[in-house]
């Protein structure tokens, strides 16, 4: 990962942000966060798998950072005088991902991970360079496939795709090596003694192997974890990292709170898997749901957020502390809870719906995506009023809407005046009893087949866009009803609260709950989850960020 020949070579062309050359007066102010040690000619500063990483800028001499693989090294870069180490596992205070040794003898500055942490966050210049660097070092080992962990899988396993879409999502950089592309891994499996039916196979440095594992199994493997302390009690819990949580963190973190954020799976929720936001204020080419979530991520553990990759199974809401029991069985102690669990879109089961998911399978249907398929065929699927509202609006720019639907009419469950309006309007077919049986296409979609349920009929028809609008289910199982939920499951906050949900929640105090406050004082609840709640990113991440002010309100009671 360097600009010289002899490391990775670097996909982008900013490499003096990537390893940028700090001046006197910025070395002078770090020195005062750290200290001063000399350096020895072959001393490793830092060995791969290392937890409690320092920072390290150079002052005088170089060090190397190599990825070890058995007896072989890769280098990776070379650290000169003026330029300083790590990556954003340094934020987070996880594992080193690689070897860091010394090749020229001279003086390096010191900072531990908490001074590195204070001097981000009070040298705003200083904060700039190095997270930017971080960032942008990290990208390059993601895309150089250089990191700690080697996954042996096949293109045809869902469980391949399952654990090399956590690991992207996570941003964590990873080797890939296809069973059934690659000749020389044959001798991979003997060395670890593995049956090609244990497969995939997730290496995690050189060491520990796990056969066909958990996404959880994945993030202990690579000590997601280790640096979170799962016992003690923090001033917030937020579960779920997707826009609205994070956005949470971010505020909170920024304020002083002490913050721990669980996420079930990657950081980023369904905002994560959307190739190009183009509606979020400030990015007026849009941003990917990936690169946003990355940089939020980054952003709140800059400000001292913890994130725990893990499933929140219950909250013990009784008595405070409140406690969030995780998939790991440990019992997290918080003062207050933001839950921030989203929903997911029913999804109809079709095996190639996620390969087509923002290239002709959408989950929304607002301006942007009917710019997309102006004057062209379009289908909705569903029967309820966001499937009716969208084929309304998709049949003022597009030559014809098919509205299939399972059931034999849409009486049962849509609003009459939406019914009306789908009768009077020609370019909307309404086709009951029909189901999408197949999705066909190259890098976008291209055709659908549909099959009628009572005839038993199958066509196939050129069409390049499906609105799947079969309503949202809120990810509020886990609760088992600790909170007040409206009849769909969604939580219930604030003036949504009926005196009657008050009372059957023995609400115990005698002001009212705060906007976005549940029926539990002091749990709120922000995002898709939230009943009533505009499913939009933006609107995810104003109330992720409007609850901490209730937050702090609810500390000081
Ligand atoms: C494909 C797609 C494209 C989209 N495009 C746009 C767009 O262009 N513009 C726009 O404004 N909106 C878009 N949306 C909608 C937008 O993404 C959502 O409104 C937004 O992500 C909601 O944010 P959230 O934080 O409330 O919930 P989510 O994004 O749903 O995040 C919830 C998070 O909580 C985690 N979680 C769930 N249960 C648990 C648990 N028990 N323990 C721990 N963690 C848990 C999940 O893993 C997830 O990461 C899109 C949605 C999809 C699916």
């Amino acid at each position: 990962m360097t600009d010289t020949t002899s490391g990775l070579p670097l996909t982008s062309s900013r490499a003096e942000e990537i390893f940028p050359i700090l001046t006197l007066a910025q070395i002078r102010r770090i020195a005062a966060h750290g200290h001063m040690r000399a350096i020895q000619r072959g001393e490793v500063l830092v060995e791969q798998g290392d937890s409690a990483v320092p920072f390290f800028v150079v002052v005088s001499g170089e060090i190397e950072i190599v990825r070890p693989l058995g007896a072989a090294e890769t280098l990776i870069t070379v650290h000169r005088p003026g330029q300083f180490t790590g990556e954003v596992n340094m934020l987070s205070g996880r594992r080193a991902l690689f070897r860091m040794r010394v090749t020229k003898p001279g003086e390096v500055i010191e900072l531990d991970h908490q001074q590195m942490l204070a001097l981000v966050q009070t040298d705003a210049e200083l904060g700039e360079i190095v997270m930017r660097a971080f960032l942008l070092r990290r990208v390059e080992l993601v895309a150089a496939g250089m990191g700690d962990a080697v996954l042996v899988g096949s293109t045809h396993s869902a469980g391949t795709l399952q654990i090399k879409e956590f690991l992207m999502r996570n941003g964590y950089p990873y080797s890939y090596i296809d069973l059934e592309r690659d000749p020389d891994v044959q001798n991979l499996l003997d060395v670890f003694h593995i049956a090609a039916s244990e497969i995939p196979v997730v290496i995690c440095r050189g060491q520990l192997v796990l056969r066909n594992p958990t996404n959880q199994q994945v993030a202990d493997g690579l000590g997601f974890n280790e640096a979170v302390d799962q016992t003690h009690l923090r001033d917030l819990i937020i579960v779920g990292a997707g826009p609205s949580g994070l956005a949470a963190a971010v505020y909170g973190a920024s304020e002083g709170l002490d913050i721990l954020v669980l996420e079930a799976s990657s950081p980023g929720g369904q905002a994560g898997s959307s190739s190009k936001i183009e509606n979020y204020l400030g990015f007026p080419t849009g941003i990917s749901g990936q690169e946003l979530a990355a940089r939020a991520y980054s952003q709140a553990q800059k400000f001292g957020a913890q994130i725990l990759i893990a499933k929140g199974t219950r909250l013990a809401s009784d008595r405070k502390p409140y406690v969030v029991e995780v998939e790991n069985g440990a019992r997290i102690p918080a003062r207050t809870v933001v839950i921030a669990t989203g929903a997911e879109y029913r999804k109809p089961p079709l095996k190639e719906l996620s390969r087509f998911e923002g290239a002709g399978v959408y989950y929304g249907a607002t301006f942007v995506e009917a710019q997309l398929c102006g004057g062209e065929e379009v289908i909705v699927v569903g029967g309820g009023n966001s499937a009716g509202q969208a084929a309304v609006f998709l049949a003022e720019t597009t030559k014809r809407v098919h509205m299939l639907v399972r059931s034999a009419g849409l009486a049962e469950s849509m609003s009459r005046y939406l019914i009306r309006r789908i009768e009077e309007t020609p370019a909307i077919v309404l086709r009951p009893q029909t189901e999408i049986v197949a999705l066909e296409g190259g890098d976008h979609l291209e055709s659908v087949r549909w099959r009628n349920s009572q005839t038993g009929q199958t066509e196939e028809h050129k069409i390049g866009h499906v609105f799947v609008m079969a309503g949202a289910v809120p990810n509020t199982r886990w609760l088992d009803r600790c909170v007040a939920l409206d009849a769909k499951g969604f939580i219930k906050t604030g003036p949504d609260l009926s005196p009657g949900d008050l009372s059957s929640a023995r609400w115990p105090l005698a002001r009212p709950p705060y906007l976005l406050e549940t029926s539990v004082p002091g749990v709120f609840a922000v995002g898709d989850a939230r009943s009533g709640s505009i499913k939009r990113v933006v609107s995810a991440v104003g109330e992720g960020s409007a609850a901490i002010s209730f937050v702090h309100q609810v500390l000081r009671e």
